[in-house]
């Protein structure tokens, strides 16, 4: 491009964004106020798992000496007799303000809560996943999900989380047909589940992954995950999610 046009378009760019910013200012996806898409107060008030108090297989918020969310009995009928992957922790409950930054970046395409979300996330691992992870690993939008939002909502949270640690981003899976998991519940997200996500022929996955999702609900899209990840030579699988429903 000629260096004229060049700067046209920046100026053009930059314009335009300003216009924006007059007619929709930014404003907080939790309290509203204009300045930030998420501002410190919002940030610092979001009800945050307690590391501690956690489950460290599946990460579940009181879990740590007795976990109701990953024992045999409720995890009967889906296959599993524990978690397929070695540990999985997340950022914070999926309540309060949680919800909204949730909703504001997948639903309403505020793409720039990607980097809070991951800043989020990132002051959520223990240091030895980061220094162990060899790679950052999303789950999949599908196809369909793409489409309707224009992006893939946790690849760009993978990219700025690979920004901030230095962690190579590795996109092993193909795009999952559309399935819809509302309203079921784990056994039958687990079964809808299986067979839908898959890695892309030939995709190279290092022995230790980092394997991030949104929000973990009852599990089933992790340990699909995981699993496919382990088949393709995972070693180490380690989850990170934003949120957490409880
Ligand atoms: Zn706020
Ligand atoms: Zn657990």
């Amino acid at each position: 491009m000629q260096p004229f046009a060049d700067k046209a378009l920046l100026y053009g760019h930059a314009a335009s964004e300003a216009i924006a910013e007059v007619l929709w200012p930014t404003r907080c996806a939790v309290c509203d106020a204009p300045g930030e898409v998420l501002c410190d107060a919002c940030r610092r008030n979001l009800p945050y798992l307690d590391w501690w108090r956690a489950c460290p297989a599946c990460g579940a918020p009181f879990g740590r000496t007795q976990c109701t969310e990953c024992n045999r009995t409720m995890l009967a009928g889906t296959g599993y007799a524990r978690p397929p992957f070695a540990s999985c922790a997340s950022a914070v409950v999926y309540a309060e303000g949680a919800p909204r930054i949730v909703r504001a970046y997948k639903d309403h395409g505020e793409r720039r809560l990607a980097a809070d979300i991951a800043r989020i996330m990132f002051q959520t691992a223990h240091p030895t996943w980061l220094a162990e992870a060899q790679a950052i690993v999303a789950v999949p939008a599908t196809a369909k999900a793409r489409r309707h939002r224009g992006f893939d909502h946790m690849a760009e949270v993978a990219k700025e989380l690979s920004i901030r640690t230095g962690i190579p981003l590795v996109h092993p899976f193909a795009r999952p047909r559309s399935f819809d998991q509302r309203g079921l519940g784990r056994a039958e997200r687990m079964a809808n589940l299986a067979g839908r996500i898959q890695t892309t022929p030939g995709a190279s996955i290092p022995g230790s992954v980092l394997l991030i999702d949104d929000v973990y609900t009852t599990g089933a899209t992790l340990f699909s995950a995981s699993d496919v990840l382990a088949a393709a030579g995972a070693e180490c699988v380690r989850c990170l999610t934003f949120a957490r429903v409880y």
